[in-house]
């Protein structure tokens, strides 16, 4: 088995796990960065509204905006940390260091929006394609930096902890200890391992679990399930936040339908023309996020139609394209011309609240093992999110984490010297895993998900879904250890497990809130 020694492990090269890699590097440690597919291939890319820059004239109000939307759940530590180090974060790399090209005026000065529940402009933005000209800046850098190495389509597959994975017997003695992970790499088939001072989850979110989602494919969570077998601590996972408006056209894949659509005059109606948002809220098609989405998902079980629609009849041909250029251009390549006809729409699982719960600094309560972006949780969002704080968390995360790896490796000698062990042959069947099982595997879970534990839950929806996964895990389990490993079944077994944990979540907790919502027992 070839072994990979390195000072720290990124497991994702989003803006979080990049924002870690570049820091660290910075300060003379050797990074390997790992990724599903390639280095733009990210929910970071995709990422269209922007992110926070300006919190004047008060810092405080942002942190009001952040715990409002949370339903008053949020960590006030957590928010205190972002609101202090952001703008600090965003200036620093990507204003001074990078010039990414974000909007400007005239004048040359930074062009400011808003979005739903901010009181202020205070996000920074390059049109509809924020996510992509940050990470594009952020990866050429990564790329062009000595000390961190690039690992395109290196899947990791788990963990190695000193109580399971290490070749001396004696070590299941010492505390929970990670020392890196074993990763598949898909160009060669082979597992390879990889043994580091620090690992970093860098994962993001778990939106692929459900059949609807914006996030990219293999978004399923893989460092919640990763960190769940080596029993680190999971928390708020019951909060997944829904968009209410993705594209939906059946074999095309899902794209966000912004907000602000809906703001400049579109109205949401079903199949038969119905503006059915006018008799849930008194905003009609303009109702909170939540609601929006909650009236779609209880529509369509009612009607039993696949979608509902975004009717911009009331809005200019010249007016759509040129305010919404990338939207206008990526429905009509799917046969839509949203001058002329309204755009279906589903809502879909957009962004996880909850995750892998760590301290301020990245700390999960498994030694030498960190979790940053999407993938962790810090309390800040608790039970609901504010747009746009997400890319922003991932540059703070990934800063403030290596920063602190940083000051600990380089100061520490206890911890500098820390004996890395050699782990343990990984044993791999030779039977070749069956896609056709392994798809329909997957479809079987996100299907379960969005059924039984998506908009609206219910005691008894999340209880046919725990019973469907318990048996579907047993299968998957019994798959994966017959046969080789491929990308699309470590896939599977982490989105079975990482789903039965959000079901756990959710069946625990009762009460409805920010975005977790239980329907009464009847419904
Ligand atoms: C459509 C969309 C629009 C959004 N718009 C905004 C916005 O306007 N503003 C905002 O602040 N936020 C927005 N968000 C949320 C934000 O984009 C994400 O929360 C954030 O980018 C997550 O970054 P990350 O680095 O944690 O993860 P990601 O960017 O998702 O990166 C995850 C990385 O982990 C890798 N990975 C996963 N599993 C493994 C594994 N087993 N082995 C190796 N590598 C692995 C992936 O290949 C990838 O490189 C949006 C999200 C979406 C989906």
């Amino acid at each position: 088995m070839r072994t990979i020694h390195t000072d720290c492990l990124v497991l994702g090269a989003g803006l979080a796990g990049s924002a870690y890699a570049l820091q660290a590097a910075r300060a003379g440690l050797k990074v390997e960065i790992l990724s599903l597919g390639a280095p733009l291939q990210a929910n970071s890319d995709w990422a269209q509204g922007g992110i926070i820059y300006d919190t004047s004239p008060d810092p405080a109000q942002l942190a009001r905006d952040i715990l409002e939307a949370s339903d008053g759940a949020a960590n006030p530590a957590a928010i205190e940390q972002l609101v202090r180090e952001g703008p600090a974060a965003v200036k620093e790399l990507l204003l001074d260091e990078l010039h990414v090209g974000f909007d400007r005026n005239a004048a040359g000065d930074l062009h400011f929006t808003r979005e739903g529940g901010h009181a202020e402009r205070r996000i920074i933005h390059t049109k509809d394609a924020t996510g992509h000209a940050i990470l594009a800046a952020v990866a050429q850098k990564v790329d062009a930096t000595a000390d961190i190495t690039r690992r395109s389509g290196f899947v990791a597959v788990d963990l190695l902890t000193l109580s399971h994975n290490s070749v001396d017997a004696h070590d299941r003695y010492e505390p929970l200890t990670c020392f890196g992970c074993y990763a598949l790499d898909t160009a060669t088939d082979e597992v390879v391992a990889f043994v580091a001072r620090k690992t970093v989850l860098a994962t993001g979110g778990l939106g692929g679990i459900f059949q609807h989602t914006t996030n990219q494919p293999g978004s399923v969570g893989h460092g919640v399930a990763m960190a769940y077998r080596v029993g680190a601590r999971l928390i708020d996972l019951e909060y997944v936040q829904f968009h209410p408006t993705v594209f939906f056209k059946k074999g095309a894949q899902h794209f966000l339908i912004t907000e602000a659509l809906r703001g400049e005059g579109a109205v949401l109606v079903d199949a038969r023309g119905r503006r059915f948002m006018d008799g849930v809220h008194p905003l009609g098609s303009l109702a909170p996020r939540d609601i929006v989405a909650r009236a779609i998902q209880h529509h369509l079980a009612e009607t039993g139609d696949a979608c509902v629609y975004l009717d911009l009849s009331a809005l200019k041909s010249e007016f759509i394209r040129d305010r919404f250029p990338g939207i206008y251009e990526r429905c009509l390549s799917h046969g839509v011309d949203i001058t002329r006809e309204p755009i279906p729409v589903v809502p879909a699982a957009h962004f996880s609240c909850g995750g892998v719960h760590t301290d301020l600094t990245g700390r999960t309560n498994v030694r030498h093992l960190n979790a940053i972006g999407e993938t962790a949780c810090t309390g800040l969002h608790g039970a609901n999110r504010l747009a746009s704080t997400s890319l922003l968390e991932c540059l703070v995360s990934g800063k403030v984490t290596a920063q602190a790896d940083v000051a600990e490796l380089s100061a520490n000698v206890r911890i500098t010297n820390i004996r890395l062990p050699e782990p343990r042959e990984w044993q791999s069947p030779m039977r070749t895993a069956d896609p056709l099982l392994i798809r329909q595997d997957l479809q079987q879970v996100r299907q379960t998900m969005w059924n039984y534990a998506g908009i609206i839950r219910s005691g008894r929806r999340l209880t046919r879904a725990r019973r469907i996964l318990l048996e579907l895990r047993e299968d998957i389990q019994a798959f994966y250890r017959d046969c080789r490993p491929t990308r699309e079944l470590i896939e599977l077994r982490n989105g079975v497990q990482t789903a039965l944990l959000v079901v756990h979540a959710a069946a625990l907790n009762p009460i409805s809130r920010g975005c977790h919502f239980v329907a009464p027992e009847n419904e």
